[in-house]
C-alpha cells in the first residue's frame, strides 16, 4: 500500500546526489512548501508540490493530510555511547562544587565509573537499558545512529557491550553502526603499565571482535596524557586488517597531531575538534575525512565550542552528533544540538539541518539510505508541529517541536 503525505507546509532537505558538502554547499537545504510526498514499501518513492498532485492515482493508497507541518529527513546521529548503565549526576554536582578531574576521579568518577556499571550490569539488563534510550531518541526524531563501545574495557566487558550494539541493530527499525572503542580509557589494573593495555587490545579485543564481526569502525580518544599518537597508529593500524576503518576522538582537549593522524590514516571521521589552530582548521578541510562536531558535549563540560564558522569558510565536511554518554553530554535529542550549533558556534539553521542530517549519514557511511528527501531511499522523516519556520526549531529551545516520527513508512505514533 501506498502511503501519501499531503498538505505539507514545507519539505525540506532534498538531495539526491551522495556527495558530502562542503563550505557554502552546507547552506543549501533544499525544500518545496505546499509538498506531498509518497511512501512505498518502507521507501520514499516520489514527492511533489500539491499544485502538481494526481488525484487520481490513489487505488490501494491511504492519504494522511498533515496541513501546517513540516517534514524533513530524520537525524543521522553519527556519534554516541549510548550503551551504559547508571548515570553520573552526582559527578555534576562535585563539578559545580569545584573539584577537579582527579579528585572527582579519586571519588570512583570518571569513565571508570561507568566502567563499573557495565562490568556490574547483565547483558540483558544492558540491552534493555539502551533500548529505552534508543526508542527515546527516535521519537525525537533519530533516524539512523552510530553506538560506540568503550566502557567495558577489558575483553568480556567490551565484547558484552558490542553484542548489546549488535542486539539494537538486530532489533532496531533504524539503522545503526557499531563502532569498537575499547581505547576509550585505561583500565585501573593497567594504570601503571599502559603498554600491555593496547597490546591486550591489538592482541585480543580487536581479534575477537572481529571473529564476532561486532564492529564496522574502531576509535580511539586520541589525547596526551591518554591515548598517545603511537598508540592511536597501533590500534588503528591493527583494526584495519580486520576491515574496521578509523573514526577518532581528536583535539578535545588540546591540539597535539591527533586531527593531522586521523586524516593520514584515512579517518571516515575525526570527532570533537575544540582545539584546533590554523594548521589544523586547513588540514582537514584539505582532507576527505569529515569534521564531526559535538556541540552539546562542550556545552556541559563548559568547554570551548569547535570552531565550526572557520571549519565551513575553510571548506571543511562538517557534521554535528549528539555524543549521548552519560559523562558529558547525557541527552541524545538532536534538537538541542541544532540549537546549540546555531547559538553557540553561528551555524545558520540550514547549515545545522544538513549537518544534522545528510552530513551524519555521510560520516556514518549511510548516506544511500538516509540523510535527505530522495527517491528509494529509506522513509525516516520528521513530521513536525505546526511552526512557522524550520529556524523555529533551534529559536524556540528546550521545546519538543516534533509531532510525529514516521520510520521506514510506519508512524511511530502507531506502533
Ligand atoms: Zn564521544
Amino acid at each position: 500500500m501506498k502511503l501519501w503525505l499531503t498538505d505539507i507546509a514545507e519539505l525540506h532537505g532534498l538531495r539526491s546526489t551522495l556527495q558530502v558538502l562542503r563550505g557554502n554547499d552546507l547552506s543549501n537545504f533544499p525544500s518545496i512548501k505546499e509538498a506531498w510526498i509518497c511512501i512505498e514499501n518502507e521507501r520514499i518513492v516520489d514527492y511533489g508540490s500539491m499544485q502538481d498532485w494526481d488525484q487520481q492515482n490513489l487505488d490501494n493508497s491511504k492519504v494522511v493530510s498533515i496541513k501546517g507541518s513540516m517534514v524533513l529527513p530524520c537525524w543521522c546521529d553519527s556519534h554516541t555511547h549510548l550503551v551504559f548503565a547508571g548515570s553520573r549526576e552526582q559527578e555534576m554536582i562535585y563539578k559545580i562544587k569545584g573539584m577537579g578531574y582527579a579528585e572527582i576521579a579519586a571519588k570512583g568518577g570518571g569513565i571508570l565509573s561507568s566502567a563499573r556499571a557495565v562490568e556490574e550490569s547483565s547483558e540483558v539488563a544492558l540491552f534493555e537499558a539502551a533500548q529505552i534510550r534508543l526508542k527515546k531518541i527516535i521519537g525525537w526524531g533519530t533516524g539512523a545512529v552510530e553506538i560506540k563501545s568503550g566502557y567495558g574495557l577489558s575483553l568480556e566487558n567490551e565484547l558484552k557491550m558490542l553484542r548489546v550494539i549488535q542486539r539494537l541493530k538486530n532489533n532496531s527499525p533504524i539503522p545503526i553502526k557499531a563502532t569498537f572503542l575499547g581505547a576509550h580509557a585505561y583500565p585501573l589494573a593497567y594504570r601503571e603499565r599502559k603498554l600491555a593495555y593496547i597490546d591486550l587490545i591489538v592482541h585480543e579485543m580487536i581479534p575477537a571482535v572481529a571473529h564476532e564481526h561486532l564492529a564496522d569502525y574502531v576509535d580511539v580518544f586520541c589525547e596526551e596524557g591518554f591515548f598517545s599518537l603511537s598508540d592511536t597508529r597501533r590500534i588503528v593500524e591493527a583494526a584495519l586488517k580486520f576491515g574496521m576503518k578509523p573514526r577518532l576522538h581528536v583535539n578535545q582537549l588540546t591540539s597535539s597531531g591527533g586531527l593531522q593522524l586521523a586524516v593520514e590514516l584515512g579517518a571516515i571521521s575525526a570527532d570533537h575538534l575544540e582545539m584546533m589552530t590554523e594548521e589544523d582548521i586547513s588540514c582537514i578541510a584539505s582532507s576527505s575525512t569529515i569534521a564531526t562536531l559535538l556541540p552539546t558535549a562542550a556545552f556541559f563540560l563548559r568547554a570551548p565550542y569547535p570552531p565550526a564558522r572557520k571549519l565551513i569558510e575553510a571548506g571543511a565536511a562538517v557534521a554535528i552528533a549528539s555524543d549521548f554518554n552519560p559523562g558529558s553530554s547525557p541527552n541524545g535529542n538532536m534538537q538541542h544540538v541544532v540549537n546549540m550549533s546555531c547559538i553557540q558556534m553561528k551555524m545558520t539553521p540550514e547549515e545545522a539541518f544538513q549537518a544534522a542530517t545528510f552530513q551524519g549519514a555521510c560520516a556514518m557511511e549511510l548516506q544511500h539510505e538516509v540523510g535527505s528527501i530522495a527517491k528509494g531511499k529509506l522513509a525516516n522523516i520528521i513530521i513536525t508541529k505546526p511552526i512557522p519556520s524550520l529556524a523555529y526549531i533551534p529559536y524556540s529551545f528546550g521545546e519538543n517541536h516534533i509531532q510525529d516520527v514516521v520510520i521506514r513508512g510506519r508512524f511511530l505514533s502507531e506502533e
